[in-house]
């Protein structure tokens, strides 16, 4: 048995982690997985989450109605959770919460809210011909793989230039019109992973106007929100003005980055209907599907991101810990861009370095990014991490 089984290549950002902690040079630095470090180049735990973690009065209050026993959570999580996840997201004044018609489930963090939006899609999603997904060009590479295991074929769209190191928006919005109608396009609700290049609101607005016209999905993907301004609200723009102009959507949502919960798997997905009663089906066919593939989600993360998300003094200090993540990954673009130009001289411009956000950048090599990435390319590595 499974002498036919050829061998995969070993994940190529896991690896270069391997690598680098085998590694004995005093110097060395880990420019792969896409994790927050402080000055000391070392992980931090957010300041929130630990006092979240031994908060007792707030842990009291809050996790009463489940206790700190070991018990299974609901097949879809802590409902304290996802409905803050929900009005984090979606703003609590969203049309979606307040119409009841957003449905909300606790995932393995957002690869699996990726993958649980992508299985129900595959299920559910009344495509047009053979279910594909059509994907940024260059995307993070984990989509591809996420889509393909359920039988949806990615295709790519025009996002990057390296011409322009910036958007090619034109290629973008082309791709849009051209798509067939009803065709479910993935975004990148901020800080866009590999590339770190964003539309503009004004250019997010142009996207929505297309997809009503052209009836698509916005499959959207928030893996970064609050990382990439330091403004929670301000990251979640375009999914609330896509839900304001009514595209049809859904988000998946990750506190891996801007809780420092990596490990954890703290996560939702979040599947906005056109009314209640559409989103009580969609919720039962969700939990039919979660049933099968985890049974029930984890509770230690969702405890303590609930209790920072419904506590009102936990939450204004776990937003002065994005502001401090958000804040140094600005300071350190800025640094570098300086360096390169003011004390290096170096040729060229370098702008893009402070035009892009989040914790990627891409330059005038990423047209070949993707190619490099599949190839397990260091360079690829270092781009599309996390
Ligand atoms: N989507 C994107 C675009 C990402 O960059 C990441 C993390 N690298 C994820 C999803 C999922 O991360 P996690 O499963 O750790 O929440």
């Amino acid at each position: 048995l499974w002498q036919d089984v050829p061998l995969a290549p070993p994940d190529s950002i896991f690896k270069l982690t391997a690598a680098f902690k085998a590694d004995t040079f005093e110097k060395k630095v880990n420019l792969g997985v896409g994790a927050y470090r402080d000055d000391n180049d070392k992980p931090w735990v957010l300041p929130v989450v630990q006092k979240a973690s031994t908060h007792s009065l707030a842990s009291q209050r809050v996790l009463s109605d489940t206790s700190l026993d070991h018990e299974y959570l609901p097949i879809t999580g802590l409902a304290l959770f996802t409905s803050a996840a929900a009005n984090l997201i979606l703003g609590a004044s969203s049309p979606a919460i307040q119409e009841q018609r957003a449905v909300s489930v606790q995932t393995i963090s957002g690869t699996g809210a990726n993958h649980l939006a992508a299985l129900f899609l595959s299920r559910f999603y009344k495509w047009n011909g053979a279910p594909q997904i059509y994907l940024s060009n260059p995307t993070w590479a984990n989509h591809h793989a996420i889509f393909k295991n359920v039988g949806i074929e990615p295709v790519d769209y025009p996002y990057y230039d390296p011409k322009t190191i910036g958007l090619d928006f034109n290629g973008f919005i082309g791709a849009l019109q051209n798509a067939p109608e009803r065709s479910v396009f993935l975004l990148h609700a901020c800080a866009h992973n590999p590339t770190g290049v964003d539309p503009t609101s004004e250019q997010w607005a142009a996207v929505a106007d297309v997809m009503i016209a052209k009836k698509h999905y916005a499959f959207f993907d928030c893996a970064y929100q609050g990382f990439a301004s330091g403004d929670l609200d301000k990251d979640a723009w375009a999914v609330r003005h896509f839900v304001e102009k009514g595209v049809a959507l859904l988000v998946c949502q990750s506190f891996a980055k801007n809780a420092g919960l990596y490990g954890e798997r703290v996560g939702a997905l979040h599947v906005v209907s056109s009314n209640e009663e559409t989103a009580g089906r969609v919720k039962s066919q969700l939990s039919v599907l979660q049933r099968s593939e985890i049974s029930n989600p984890p509770t230690y993360g969702a405890r303590v991101v609930s209790l920072i998300l419904n506590d009102a003094q936990l939450f204004e200090e776990w937003k002065e810990d994005i502001r401090t993540m958000a804040g140094r990954i600005i300071a350190m673009r800025k640094e570098l861009h300086r360096l390169l130009t003011e004390e290096l001289k170096t040729p060229g411009n370098w702008d893009h370095i402070i035009e892009q956000i989040g914790m990627f950048r891409a330059d005038r090599s990423g047209a070949n990014e993707r190619e490099l990435q599949l190839h397990g390319n260091q360079w690829g590595a270092e781009q599309a991490a996390g």
